[in-house]
């Protein structure tokens, strides 16, 4: 933890990025710890993740719940959701911990009492079972196994990317996937619908993951070409995907990206989201923004809640192109596409706050 975090001060902190609501919440039967953070309900209720992990200090859970709901209002906000931005976190008392019913019920009372405000979904450490676990104590969540839930929100987010990708392909010029390069980087959930998705529009593929087992598949599935997890992002391709983690772009690694294109699903791949992004415009790549791109499964999940029939649920997600092409062209007037990207976001927060205020006046 480094001195910021030590020193945090949780209403400064609140006020500094503009959350509207944090909520603590300790439940005595379970044990269970969490925080909700809203950042902003200007654009609606606000739909987000619910992460369980092992923090070293209850500070490092306010800083991640702060700066991850605050990412999804933009991300929301770029998608064009009648959605605000949201993210939960139960503080584990040590890793590993098994998930149960009573965790999950407990979490379930604690995003009830927001009345709808807050709608959880699953991040890391939360499992379909755990989300249906939450749906017995409250409404307000979605992604679980039921109908009408939306299920794996992972294959929506690939074919979001394919959109992306789509856009930063016109705005070089090129028109298909099929004769290009494309560098995945990890094959978990998205990475593996993403594999498949470009294997069938004829990219040729490039993959790294820390499985064997999960490079074999693609590796046999796709034709894909493996190589090591130290090498794919230096890959010579057309585009780079990262779908694995997040950060990973900074000083050391951009100097050696060989790619045209940084198009992928992993959340703030840019471990310095001003300079990085400069960095990258500097060195001559096209960067697609992460939280523009990798929208897909949000919007399938916020469609749903909102009640989008199945083709409003495909049209949002299709979007993703259009808005993508919008930010580049944008990027005209601003240092980077990061940058564009961020100040369409504000824009929509700003009218549906502005719109808000109307509506409060009447
Ligand atoms: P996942 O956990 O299923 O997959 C991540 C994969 O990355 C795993 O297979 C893991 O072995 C691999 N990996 C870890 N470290 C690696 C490394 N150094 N090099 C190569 N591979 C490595 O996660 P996911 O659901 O597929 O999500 C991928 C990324 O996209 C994450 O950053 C996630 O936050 C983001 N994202 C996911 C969704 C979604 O719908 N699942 C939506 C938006 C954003």
């Amino acid at each position: 933890m480094n001195d910021r975090m030590t020193n945090l001060n949780p209403l400064e902190e609140m006020a500094a990025a503009g959350h509207e609501r944090v909520c603590y919440h300790y439940d005595e039967a379970t044990g269970l710890r969490a925080i909700i953070a809203v950042h902003s309900t200007a654009l609606g209720n606000a739909l987000g993740g619910c992460r369980r992990w092992c923090y070293a200090h209850e500070n490092d859970a306010l800083f991640d719940v702060l700066r991850l709901s605050e990412g999804m209002t933009w991300k929301a906000a770029c998608a064009g959701l009648a959605m605000g931005g949201a993210k939960s976190v139960i503080m584990l008392p040590k890793r590993d911990t098994p998930i149960t019913p009573d965790e999950a019920h407990a979490m379930g009372r604690f995003i009830d009492t927001l009345s709808g405000t807050y709608i959880g979904a699953e991040d890391v450490g939360v499992s379909p079972e755990f989300t249906d676990w939450m749906l017995e104590t409250t409404n307000h969540v979605m992604g679980g196994t039921g109908e009408g839930q939306g299920g794996d929100p992972s294959p929506h987010t690939a074919m979001g990317v394919i959109y992306g990708m789509q856009a930063s392909l016109r705005r070089i010029g090129q028109d298909q996937f099929a004769g290009l390069t494309v560098a995945i980087q990890g094959l978990g959930s998205v990475g593996t619908h993403l594999a498949r998705l470009l294997h069938e529009r004829g990219a040729e593929l490039v993959v790294a993951d820390t499985s064997q087992a999960k490079v074999d598949h693609v590796v046999n599935a796709y034709h894909a070409k493996a190589v090591s997890c130290d090498e794919i992002l230096k890959t010579e391709c057309d585009i780079l995907a990262p779908c694995a983690l997040g950060a990973v772009f900074d000083e050391a690694s951009i100097p050696g990206i060989q790619a045209k294109i940084i198009c992928g699903a992993s959340n703030n791949v840019l471990r310095d989201p001003d300079a990085d992004a400069q960095r990258i415009h500097e060195h001559g790549v096209l960067y697609a923004p992460d939280f523009v791109v990798n929208a897909g499964g949000l919007i399938h999940l916020a469609g749903l809640y909102l009640g989008y029939t199945t083709q409003q649920l495909q049209d949002t997600i299709a979007r993703i192109e259009d808005t993508t092409m919008t930010i580049f062209e944008m990027a005209d007037d601003h240092p980077t596409t990061g940058h564009a990207a961020l100040a369409l976001a504000r824009q929509r927060v700003e009218a549906g706050r502005t719109a808000q205020e109307g509506i409060n006046a009447c």
